[in-house]
């Protein structure tokens, strides 16, 4: 049991207890108070009408005497082991049974000799003048020797003292029995009381430290009432805590499922951080809850843009970085209770690398796409210009020349620009469950080219042995592979100057692979990797020469990575090169 429910139950107890120990103690007290007050009291009356009833008695027989005074009060003494005095009317003491009467006062002045001389019964009760100690006495009227006197019966108040005294004795053991038993039985009832008290507090105890598995005791009457409040209580708590939790559960759900990293600051301190936060900024963030953005260890940027969005009560968005791992970040501080007291801040920090990089691919293909339209449309214009010329000095031979030109560059231009719309439209979605038949694409591409590879003196071939007899289907837009064999083949012919151009065609269980082999120009190692970006050209001038937009490899690039396919390069310079394209075969 916990100190706290120790102390509940103590007091209550020690409560219970102090009350039974009142009610016994004003109990006990007024027993007390009668064995000495009232029972004396009781006594020395019942004594008095004793010795009232002796006296009457004695006054009985002192009439019918016919003995003297003192032999009949020595009689009457005899017998009730009292003293006896007879007075006569004047207040002379006749007989007295324990003093000799001459030697003692006249009792005119006692006051109970006075009232019996008077006719009445008296009593009172003093110090004995005679004999000095406390006595009672009883006085009445009686007739001796034809003459009223009084006979006075006293007791010794002593005696009547020690049987008070026995009798308050015995009263006081049976006092003291009577509360050894009342100790026990309180000590018992207290017991009894205290512990369903004490039970309950423990359940409670357990409760408010958070167990909420703990066990409340069924208890009877008005403590059952308040058992069933607990279990209910315990009820409501576990039904809220898992609603809490479950609540807490979906929000860290939401929390670590976005993208970008969220921190809620509480009066600048971090209550808040989900997991993207560690893996935008590569760093353990557990220790993170508590601490000031200061001292988060974050680059200085961050933290910096952090502080300014923290002192200011609009939203801000700061872009920070390259960081020294050359990333860029995008960080938004949103005050969420900015006229509060306590201040509350949302920040959302972003990786922007891609979206920057992208932003500077697509400043640089403009530039280029640009540049690369500017040339041929300069010369086109200068071109007509000298045909103009040419045509007006009558030199027609020169202005069909410059026409011819002027042709040759359109036709560019018009290659360009059907370059680039092919790269817009590879950069979109590709539609879902295209399938294309690769041995009639291969042979619709090829037809397009034996014109070209029959002006050059190239022979151009297709094996396809290998599936002879077999459907060959890619997963693929037909549209894009069209493209992208375009492509190869118009590349092949265009850098092969004599010899061969020969596609081949090899499946296996997933993958359909195309390969087109030429005995061209081949392609340096080291420009291998760089082919495939959007204008690269080994030889910038002979590309040009020979109608070369700079796209071809890109689109492809795109058409195969849109496929979920690959391509691969080998080259030898002056050999010749071998481009591969390997697309999923399609199921049917
Ligand atoms: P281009 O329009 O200049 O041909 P591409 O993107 O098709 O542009 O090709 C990029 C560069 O790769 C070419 O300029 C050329 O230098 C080189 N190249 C492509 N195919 C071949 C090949 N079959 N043989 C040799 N060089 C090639």
């Amino acid at each position: 049991m916990t100190d706290i429910a120790h102390r509940w139950a103590d007091s209550y107890r020690t409560r219970l207890t102090i009350g039974y120990v009142v009610v016994i103690a004003l109990i006990a007290s007024a027993w007390a108070w009668s064995l000495f007050g009232p029972l004396n009291n009781a006594i020395v009356s019942q004594q008095s009408d004793n010795l009232q009833a002796v006296a009457q008695a004695g006054a009985l027989v002192l009439g019918q005497t016919e003995t003297t005074a003192a032999e009949t009060a020595m009689r009457l003494t005899a017998r009730t082991n009292l003293r006896m005095t007879i007075i006569a009317p004047d207040g002379s003491v006749l007989a007295d049974s324990e003093e000799v009467p001459s030697t003692m006062e006249n009792h005119r002045d006692r006051p109970e000799v006075a009232e019996a001389l008077g006719g009445n019964v008296g009593v009172d009760r003093r110090v004995s003048t005679t004999q000095g100690t406390e006595r009672i006495y009883v006085a009445v009227p009686a007739s001796f020797d034809g003459q009223n006197v009084a006979l006075r019966v006293s007791d010794s108040l002593e005696r009547i003292n020690s049987v008070a005294a026995s009798a308050r004795r015995f009263g006081l053991v049976l006092l003291a029995l009577a509360l050894a038993f009342a100790a026990a039985i309180v000590a018992r009832l207290t017991a009894v009381a205290s512990q369903p008290v004490a039970r309950l507090s423990r359940a409670a105890n357990a409760m408010a430290q958070g167990n909420l598995s703990a066990v409340v005791p069924e208890e009877s009457g008005d403590l059952g009432v308040l058992s069933s409040a607990l279990v209910e209580l315990r009820e409501q708590m576990r039904a809220r805590l898992d609603a809490l939790e479950a609540e807490q559960g979906n929000l860290r759900a939401v929390l670590d499922g976005l993208p970008d990293g969220v921190v809620l600051l509480h009066d600048g301190e971090v209550r808040i951080a989900n997991s993207a936060i560690a893996s935008i900024l590569k760093t353990d963030t557990r220790s993170w809850r508590g601490h000031p953005v200061s001292r988060l260890g974050l680059p200085a940027s961050i933290a910096g843009a952090i502080e300014r969005g923290l002192g200011s009560a609009e939203p801000l968005t700061e872009d920070c970085g390259p960081d020294t791992s050359g990333h860029y970040f995008r960080v938004g501080i949103l005050p969420l209770n900015p006229a509060e007291e306590h201040t509350r801040h949302l920040v959302v920090i972003s990786d922007v690398t891609e979206r920057v990089r992208i932003d500077s691919v697509r400043r640089d293909f403009v530039a280029n796409a640009s540049h690369e339209l500017k040339t041929p449309a300069a010369g086109i214009s200068l071109l007509a210009e000298s045909a103009t010329n040419a045509a007006t000095d009558g030199d027609i031979d020169q202005a069909i020349t410059f026409a011819k030109q002027i042709s040759s560059e359109s036709a560019r231009l018009g290659r360009l620009v059907s370059d680039l719309l092919d790269l817009s439209r590879l950069e979109g979605k590709t539609v879902p469950g295209s399938v294309v038949d690769v041995r009639k694409s291969i042979e619709n591409t090829m037809l397009g080219h034996r014109i070209a590879a029959g002006a050059r003196g190239i022979e151009l071939s297709v094996d396809l042995e290998s599936v002879a007899g077999t459907d060959v289907i890619a997963a693929a837009d037909p549209t894009d592979l069209a493209v992208a064999l375009d492509n190869l083949l118009d590349n092949a012919i265009k850098y092969t100057e004599s010899g061969s151009v020969l596609v081949n065609v090899n499946i296996n269980e997933q993958d359909v692979c195309i390969s087109v082999a030429d005995t061209g120009i081949g392609i340096p190692g080291a420009d291998i990797p760089r082919i495939f970006e959007r204008f690269y050209r080994v030889d910038r001038a002979r590309s040009r020469d020979s109608g070369g937009t700079g796209l071809g490899l890109a689109l492809v690039r795109h058409v195969v990575e849109r496929s979920n396919g690959t391509i691969e390069v080998i080259s030898t310079p002056g050999k010749g090169s071998v481009f591969t394209i390997t697309l999923p075969r399609a199921r049917h």
